[in-house]
């Protein structure tokens, strides 16, 4: 287990987390500018004051830093990310060792390089041109430091000469960070609209699929999507012995409703009594409308004492219902054909002997269930 306040990183701070990593990767970039100044100080370029001077200085910034993003100050800032401030503060550190790097001033130029390659993927163009200018101001101030101080030492033209070719490769590093800049917003815009096509087109797939097994009218599921499950119920079944049965239903009298109130109320009803009934039943079980008026329920693991309980209870909760916006007095019932399937039967078997019960149950009055004998 982690303990929040000793862990490396912030936990579940995904944003901090990323201003950590980067602040890491930048920290090693320090550990190799170090080891350049150790050298420079081995071989005598730098006095042992200036590179105590540098590496306190430094190894206080990069603990300042971590402590700012760890701590979570740095989110009060304008730039959470400290971007500016680990640009710009090894900037001046390398000025301020220059100052005193004799011949090899030149060789860290190429360090600050580096540095403007990482702000490439950072900064915004105007940014970048800020950075560079501040830089180059900072050099070109050394420059007039050492004019004063260490005349006798310096190559002024050589000096002016560097100067010039660091402000060329800035410059070119300038556009080339516009370029990148541009690619990264089209590549962003790209994203964008890729995610929104995506999003779009999850939703079209998911209305194809629920329209594929889906009843337009009712949203319960269609014959199709009935009969495959029923197959596959059926096999295994067969297979492996388990038991499942099938209601037929049919509403009653259903020509009356659509005669008396209309078409519209018809499919009200239709509405009505088929999300009831598929309320009613278990998870595992399948309801669906089979067409016109007539809805088959498919009763997983339920041999035919089970479905008729369950059968009685779909009968009685529609026999229940009110439907006071289309008329006080209208009232549904349905009749219902209760198969169990036999083993090895064909399914279309089973759907006939269901249809059969449910014809008895019409004859003999309505508003009732009958059971279908067994197959075999
Ligand atoms: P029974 O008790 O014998 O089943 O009588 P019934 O009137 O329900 O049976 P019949 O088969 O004579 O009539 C079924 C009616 O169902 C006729 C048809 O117009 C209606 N119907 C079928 N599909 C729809 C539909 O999608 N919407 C509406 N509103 N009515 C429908
Ligand atoms: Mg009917
Ligand atoms: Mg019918």
């Amino acid at each position: 287990m982690k303990i929040a306040g000793l862990a490396i990183f912030p936990l579940g701070d995904p944003k901090q987390e990323i201003r950590l990593r980067r602040f890491f990767i930048g920290t090693a970039v320090h550990l190799m500018n170090i080891v350049f100044v150790l050298l420079c100080w081995i071989f005598a370029y730098l006095s042992t004051h200036a590179v105590a001077l540098y590496l306190s200085l430094d190894i206080l910034f990069v603990f300042v830093v971590y402590f700012l993003i760890r701590s979570g100050v740095n989110k009060r800032f304008k730039d959470p990310s400290l971007t500016a401030i680990q640009m710009l503060t090894p900037a001046v550190l390398g000025l301020f060792t220059m100052f005193f790097a004799g011949e090899a001033r030149g060789t860290f130029l190429l360090l600050g390089v580096t540095l403007f390659a990482f702000g490439m993927f950072r900064f915004k163009v105007r940014e970048f041109i800020y950075l560079a200018v501040v830089i180059l101001l900072g050099y070109a101030l050394l420059i007039f430091l050492l004019t004063q101080y260490s005349a006798n030492v310096i190559n002024l033209k050589l000096e002016i000469l560097q100067w010039l070719a660091f402000a060329v490769t800035l410059m070119q590093f300038s556009f080339l960070a516009g370029f990148i800049g541009n690619l990264r917003r089209v590549v962003d815009e790209k994203n964008q609209a890729l995610a929104k096509q995506n999003a779009e087109l999850e939703i079209a797939l998911q209305r194809i699929s629920d329209m594929a097994i889906r009843d337009e009218l009712t949203g319960v599921y269609n014959r199709r999507y009935l009969m495959e499950r029923i197959t596959e119920e059926a096999q295994r079944c067969t297979r492996y012995g388990s038991v499942f049965s099938v209601c037929m239903v049919d509403i009653d009298f259903f020509k009356n409703v659509n005669d008396t109130y209309g078409h519209l109320a018809g499919d009200e009803v239709l509405r009505r009594v088929a999300t009831t009934a598929s309320k009613s039943l278990r998870a595992t079980d399948f309801f669906g409308r089979f067409g016109g008026e007539e809805f088959v329920i498919a009763l997983i693991n339920t041999p035919m004492e089970g479905a008729m309980i369950i059968a009685e209870r779909v009968r009685q909760q529609i026999e229940s219902l009110t439907f006071p916006e289309i008329g006080i007095n209208l009232k549904v019932t349905i009749s219902i054909g209760v198969a169990e399937h036999a083993r090895r039967a064909e399914p279309a078997l089973t759907l006939k002997l269901a249809d059969d019960a449910l014809y008895r149950a019409k004859d003999s009055g309505r508003n009732k269930l009958i059971a279908a004998p067994l197959s075999s």
